[in-house]
């Protein structure tokens, strides 16, 4: 059993019952109860004193957390039968009280992390049914709480649906290879993707409503029309994007492609 290619950092907890005694068939979902990093949830279950922990956590930093491996039985969901098969996620709130919300990223996050999950462990249906028999686990099942709030709480069937998507939908996309439109802030950034689209039109409303960029296959700036190479190597020229890593760094956050230009400076400079 190994453990999610997603994690940024990993933060142990010694809050475990060692091996699982059920081969994963579940995931727990629950929320922090709290706006806080993948770092503060590491070092929330770091104490023995705890006596809690979570296998992942995703904080507010939309950085994912290792804390208990996933062969390992975390102390999560108040319930020996529960946690022996599920793997279990603390997601960190956007802020803290009312119905506990969660960042739209965090959620995109956690929707790549519970696909993961799944195909590593071959779950092949994500279910939410509501009730215990389902994939998708609630901690306010198992014990007298309000985890994981009312956001996330009403997330779950959305959750899964999205999750069967992507489960089926690698399928469909490694057999046709049409051209996608990926929205992101910059190339570089693959994090910042809000979505790939097949469909330009709507790829550009998502840009829109983000305040990011379409960019083709290749990395190009599809949405807003950007400068050209030429017109940018030009600029650099005249000294408008700085110097070494400053100009690599402002090119690249602008959405555009460093080393692209930097070939047409020297061209030009020659
Ligand atoms: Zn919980």
């Amino acid at each position: 059993m190994t453990n999610s290619p997603l994690v940024n950092l990993r933060i142990y907890s010694p809050n475990h019952s060692g091996r699982r005694n059920q081969p994963i068939t579940k995931i727990a979902i629950h929320h922090t109860a709290g706006a806080v990093s993948a770092e503060t949830i590491g070092n929330i279950f770091k104490p023995r004193t705890r006596r809690a922990s979570c296998n992942y956590g995703i904080g507010n930093d939309n950085k994912i957390v290792l804390c208990v491996d996933e062969k390992n039985r975390s102390w999560c969901t108040s319930s020996s039968w529960c946690d022996n098969r599920a793997v279990t996620i603390e997601v960190a709130n956007s802020k803290n009280g009312g119905n506990w919300p969660i960042s739209d990223r965090v959620l995109t996050t956690l929707i790549d992390l519970v696909t993961d999950i799944c195909k590593r462990n071959g779950i092949k249906n994500c279910t939410y049914t509501g009730g215990k028999d389902g994939v998708l686990q609630k901690h306010e099942w198992y014990s007298n709480t309000n985890c994981p709030g009312p956001y996330l709480g009403s997330k779950f069937s959305y959750i899964a649906s999205e999750v069967n998507k992507r489960l089926r939908g690698n399928k469909s996309v490694s057999k046709s290879k049409g051209e996608l439109y990926r929205v992101r802030k910059s190339w570089s950034d693959v994090k910042s993707q809000k979505g790939a689209f097949k469909n330009l039109d709507n790829a550009k409303r998502c840009a829109d409503r983000f305040g990011l960029k379409v960019f083709d296959e290749n990395g190009k700036i599809i949405y807003p029309i950007g400068k050209t190479i030429d017109q940018l190597a030009r600029e650099v020229i005249r000294g408008g994007w700085g110097n070494g890593e400053e100009r690599k760094r402002r090119l690249t956050q602008a959405g555009y492609d460093y080393y692209a230009v930097q070939k047409r400076v020297n061209q030009i400079i020659q």
